[in-house]
């Protein structure tokens, strides 16, 4: 009757009347919050991060966090040399993205930085006008958005890798509370970058490996290097190339699976300044990449891609990069995180020569079966995890000098409380002036 549904209506009223007024009371004043963004154009893709702090200065003691990101759909923007336009257009969605999850009211007031890696240092080697031309494109479409644009460039490897370093112990509270600190291995597709805080280095035997800083009345003496070309798709090609360079048609590759087999294009494989000068003369047009699925045979494999016999300085890596004592706990995020993730064997409990046998193993299962048994995985993906793999432990322990023993002070990471590893919170943290060099809580100078 007309009745009951009056008293209906008006008894649900008084419900939500009631619920609002009790979580209106229990809700703490509204906290507001500032936001930055940054774009990492990697080599093989960009990701848009969205950063959030409150705005209030509380004494210094928000941590910034990411609220949100965004993985650019297609491939990063050095492959877009010859259409230079598409790199820009590629990040629109992403942006759109971060229009929407901005509050619009701080939308004039959010730095917007971009940063790219190893593909661009690449592509600006090889061809300094076709990356000149993507940055234009890049920053164009950018500066559409309503956001404070403040300029796309190219990180040196010494910035990767030091922000790298900064945002891991920014997100662990390392660097406030002044505690030993953590190192940073940084895996990409292009580069890979080590850096790390050890105490009997004070930077003067290789200046180029040093970075100094002092955050929150502390000072540190980094030791950082980016090897250019040991990111995991270069450091493929390189590995390739030395088995083509006698120049068959057929590759027997013990660091793919077997029954793996297609046909490859040479120019593809040496189109990258990394290789291009090992291109042999006269190369066919094709080859065939056949997998043996041989662990210990790739990694040999992998070892050849790396110099071991010249070294000017007390100690070296490799290539003749010096490298100080290995000291502390390391975290190693992207693309080791990605691959050891996959392979289960992020667990650096697992003695290094188990971690082995599992890799031998995995690396022997027959193509097919890997298929059958990852269907949802990106081809393109799966047929490397076991050189990618074999790559990774062969630069810890033969490139980097990690033993038995230390290996288990390697964290693999993606994220720390949330946010991701990486160094685009450590790039934004700097240029926004958020880590005070002085401690937050020493007391002002006085007024003279
Ligand atoms: P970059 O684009 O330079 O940051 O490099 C990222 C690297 O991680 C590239 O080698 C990518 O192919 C690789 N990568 C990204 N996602 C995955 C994944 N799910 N599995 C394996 N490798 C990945």
């Amino acid at each position: 009757t007309p009745v009951t549904i009056i008293i209906t209506v008006i008894g649900v009223i008084a419900i939500v009347a009631l619920v609002t007024v009790a979580v209106l009371q229990n809700r703490p004043v509204p906290q507001k919050y500032k936001y930055g963004i940054v774009l990492d154009a990697g080599s093989s893709h960009t990701a848009l991060y969205i950063y959030a702090w409150p705005a209030e200065k509380d004494n210094n003691t928000g941590r910034v966090q990411q609220t949100h990101s965004c993985k650019v759909k297609g491939k990063g923007i050095s492959s877009y040399a010859s259409e230079p336009l598409k790199a820009g257009e590629s990040l629109k969605l992403c942006m759109q993205e971060a229009e929407q999850k901005v509050p619009r009211k701080r939308h004039h007031q959010t730095p917007l930085y971009l940063g790219a890696t190893a593909g661009m240092r690449l592509l600006n080697m090889e061809n300094s006008k076709a990356s000149e031309k993507v940055f234009q494109a890049v920053g164009a479409a950018l500066q559409k958005f309503p956001f404070s644009y403040q300029g796309a460039r190219i990180l040196s490897g010494q910035e990767e890798g030091a922000f790298g370093w900064v945002t891991v112990n920014y997100l662990d509270d390392r660097l406030k509370q002044g505690l030993e600190t953590i190192g940073a291995l940084d895996l990409g597709g292009a580069s890979t970058q080590i850096s790390f805080v050890s105490d009997n280095y004070d930077g003067s035997e290789s200046p180029s490996n040093s970075v100094t800083f002092r955050l929150y009345g502390n000072d540190y003496n980094l030791y950082t290097h980016s090897f250019l070309c040991y990111g995991k798709d270069q450091v493929l090609r390189l590995a390739l190339a030395h088995q083509t360079q006698s120049g068959p048609t057929t590759i027997l590759d013990p660091c793919f699976h077997p029954g793996y087999t297609e046909t490859k294009n040479y120019s593809v494989l040496y189109d990258s300044p990394c290789v291009s000068d090992r291109k042999p003369l006269e190369d066919p047009v094709t080859f065939i990449h056949n997998g043996q699925g041989n662990f210990q045979q790739c990694q040999e494999v992998v070892k050849s891609v790396f110099n071991f016999t010249t070294c000017k300085y007390s100690q070296c890596s490799f290539n003749g990069v010096f490298q100080p004592h290995l000291q502390g706990p390391f975290g190693a995020f992207s693309a080791y995180y990605f691959v050891m993730n996959f392979l289960n064997l992020t667990d650096t409990s697992i003695p290094l020569e188990t971690v082995k046998e599992k890799l031998t193993s995995y690396c022997a299962t027959p193509w097919k079966e890997i298929v059958k048994q990852h269907p949802n995985v990106k081809l393109s993906y799966l047929a490397e995890y076991c050189f990618s793999g074999t790559y990774i432990i062969t630069l810890l322990t033969e490139g980097y000098n990690f033993t038995s023993k230390s290996y288990s002070d390697i964290k693999f990471i993606k994220k720390i409380k949330g946010s991701d590893a990486g160094w685009t919170l450590g790039y934004m943290l700097n240029l926004t002036n958020m880590i005070p060099a002085e401690a937050p809580d020493t007391p002002p100078l006085p007024h003279a």
